[in-house]
């Protein structure tokens, strides 16, 4: 008998994995977590049966999400990751010489299981990742630290989640005033073509950034094979490299860095307020 796995994140649209077998099956006080062995991406992440990251293409998105705010500001030292349990975003993060990592996520139960079932993702054992197991919206409105680059790294927006009221405009306001005079803010941001009302409304939901601008990447796993990341910043062009990597990637480079906001009219005619922006670098 075949085993699939079917994601219907998006109402209309279905995607499917052929499956091996179910790895493991849990559940946490915030979320339930599977993960499956698949032929086509190897081992897959679910969070309430929505896939997170597969072993075969998690470096495009993690590449992606991190390295073009850390190379677009010109000295990240301390870095705050929002979510980011599985390790991804934090093993990236932590190849640059940054002096501080801090990673909050709600869920200790999903950096464990990751830790145990994923050993390519965290470098947990590195003395500068600070992990918190907390609410993201309490920390942001409780610490008074300020960081160079904040990476949203959560699960999606999905109505009463635990994700929600982080891709709202109060939680990007209390992250803006957490972030130094050069400070950048990058979140991922969802499908662009299935839900554009969606991302028009996180792209909003960053106006207190005089900086909002969108690129894009290939993550085969997720819904259309296409993810959109949205960064901000008070400052910095982020399409603009201040650095350049001095150790090896897969998806990212410099070329990339640069393609990733050419964006079809389309969506520029989506994000009118790209064009804003340009009045602010001419
Ligand atoms: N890369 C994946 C993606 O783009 O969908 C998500 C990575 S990671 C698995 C997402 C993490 O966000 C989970 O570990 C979850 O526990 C965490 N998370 C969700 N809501 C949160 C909140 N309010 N505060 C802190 N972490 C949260």
């Amino acid at each position: 008998m075949e085993l699939w796995y079917i994601q219907d994140y998006i109402n209309e649209y279905k995607m499917g994995l052929k499956v091996k077998e179910t790895i493991f099956q849990g559940k946490t006080r915030f979320q339930e977590i599977t993960i499956l062995d698949t032929y086509l991406y190897g081992r897959v992440l679910l969070l309430d049966g929505i896939a997170q990251l597969s072993e075969k293409d998690e470096f495009m998105y993690h590449e992606m999400l991190v390295h073009v705010p850390m190379f677009s500001h010109p000295n990240p030292e301390k870095v705050l990751i929002i979510g980011g349990g599985d390790g991804g975003a934090s093993r990236e993060v932590l190849k640059h010489p940054v002096k501080e990592v801090t990673l909050v996520d709600i869920d200790e139960g999903v950096i464990e299981v990751c830790q145990r079932y994923f050993s390519q993702l965290g470098r947990w054992d590195d003395p500068r990742l600070t992990v918190l197991i907390e609410d993201a919206c309490q920390y942001i409105s409780s610490t008074s630290e300020v960081f160079d680059v904040i990476i949203m790294d959560s699960t999606d927006p999905l109505p009463h989640g635990v994700a929600e009221p982080l891709f709202s405009p109060e939680f990007f306001e209390q992250a803006f005033h957490h972030l130094s005079p050069q400070g950048i803010m990058v979140s991922q941001m969802e499908p662009p073509f299935f839900d554009v009302d969606r991302v028009k409304k996180l792209w909003e939901g960053f106006n207190v950034f005089p900086i909002v601008k969108l690129y894009w990447g290939l993550v085969p796993t997720y819904p259309g094979g296409i993810w959109s990341y949205v960064i901000a910043s008070k400052s910095q062009d982020p399409r603009r490299q201040e650095r350049v990597p001095d150790f090896p990637t897969r998806y990212y480079s410099p070329a990339i860095h640069q393609a990733a906001f050419v964006l079809p009219s389309f969506l520029e005619e989506m994000l009118e307020n790209q064009k804003r922006d340009e009045e602010n670098f001419s």
